[in-house]
């Protein structure tokens, strides 16, 4: 267990185990710097500061929190890392969830706003603006994670291999017989591993979130770990899962989050801006929808997803 998920990395080639190594170490050390869980790393350090005093972080903390911050303001702070007083109070994922009272959620909510997050890149610190907020890099470390491992895996001369960290796929080259990588995407509403459909690619990161990853119910309402920092509820925006396809894990991760909370019609709008970025949608009423240039390369597993329906035209 690292990061709270379990990792699996698939190298191919000469010293593919000793690179594998070496990434299990990469990404412990990154979980020493990122997660948020009082054990004094970076990040923990930022937010005990809050409204304090700036503290120095390393290389690896700025630029996850520099493209935090660019995923913000693209998503208009629909994705937005000091979320952090929310996630702890609804302790979703934990053994002790609960849903915060109306009050709470709405005194919490004043902290949450990533342009109180300053950092400065030349003095290689950053700063949270006032006492009491928290960054939480749940929404985008696991990304960071991914393209660090693809890093460490290219710098010990391997050129094929697959990464996943808890459903966050990375892939580097083609398959060791030269065939691309195919991805599964999870079917939202089915046990791990039972797919929606699939997709082959090189040399990318597929990316999912979902209300299915971690949630708790209560009273027969579904709470998942997608917060949308305009209600401090979980987002609620009609989709049950997005996944993203781009060129780096982080950019795939962010994105995921952010599109899931801005639901389809304004997420299939950021995707199809961008360029080289691709993405699924799942919507509550079961049905799927890829960008455009997803057409030619998801495959719908029609047996196995009944339920699900298709939406090939938009
Ligand atoms: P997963 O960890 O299941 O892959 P995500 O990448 O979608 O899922 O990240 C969800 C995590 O991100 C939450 O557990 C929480 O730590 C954090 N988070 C929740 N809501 C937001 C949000 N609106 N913006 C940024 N981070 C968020
Ligand atoms: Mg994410």
């Amino acid at each position: 267990m690292y990061m709270g998920t379990i990792i699996t990395v698939k190298a191919y080639g000469k010293n593919a185990d000793k690179a594998a190594d070496k990434v299990f170490k990469r990404i412990s050390e990154l979980e020493e710097i990122l997660t948020v869980n009082d054990t004094g790393s970076e990040i923990d350090d930022l937010n005990d500061m809050a409204g304090i005093v700036e503290v120095k972080l390393s290389s690896d903390s700025l630029y996850v929190l520099n493209k935090a911050k660019e995923y913000a303001e693209l998503s208009e702070g629909a994705f937005d890392v000091t979320i952090g007083p929310l996630v702890k109070a609804w302790n979703i994922g934990t053994d002790n969830p609960r849903v915060p009272l109306k009050d709470e959620i709405d005194e919490l909510l004043k902290l949450v706003d990533f342009r109180d997050l300053k950092i400065d890149n030349a003095n290689h610190t950053a700063y949270l603006a006032r006492r009491g907020q928290m960054v939480d890099l749940g929404g985008i470390a696991k990304g960071y994670a991914g393209d660090e491992a693809i890093k460490v895996l290219k710098e010990n001369g391997i050129e094929s291999a697959l990464v996943n960290l808890g459903g966050n796929v990375v892939v580097l080259g083609s398959k060791p017989d030269g065939n691309l990588w195919t991805v599964g995407i999870q079917n939202p509403r089915e046990a791990a591993g039972k797919y929606l459909g699939t997709i082959s690619v090189r040399d990318k990161a597929v990316v999912s979130s979902g209300d299915y990853e971690r949630y708790f119910m209560k009273d027969g309402v579904r709470y998942h770990h997608i917060l949308d920092p305009r209600t401090g509820y979980p987002a609620d925006s009609g989709l049950i899962s997005t996944t993203i396809i781009a060129d780096s894990a982080i950019d795939a991760d962010a994105l995921s989050t952010s599109v899931f909370v801005l639901g389809l019609e304004n997420g299939m709008k950021l995707v199809e801006s961008l360029d080289g970025v691709e993405a699924v949608f799942v919507t509550e009423d079961k049905k799927v929808y890829v960008t455009e240039g997803l057409k030619d390369i998801f495959i719908f597993y029609q047996e196995d997803s009944k339920d699900f329906t298709y939406v090939e035209e938009r």
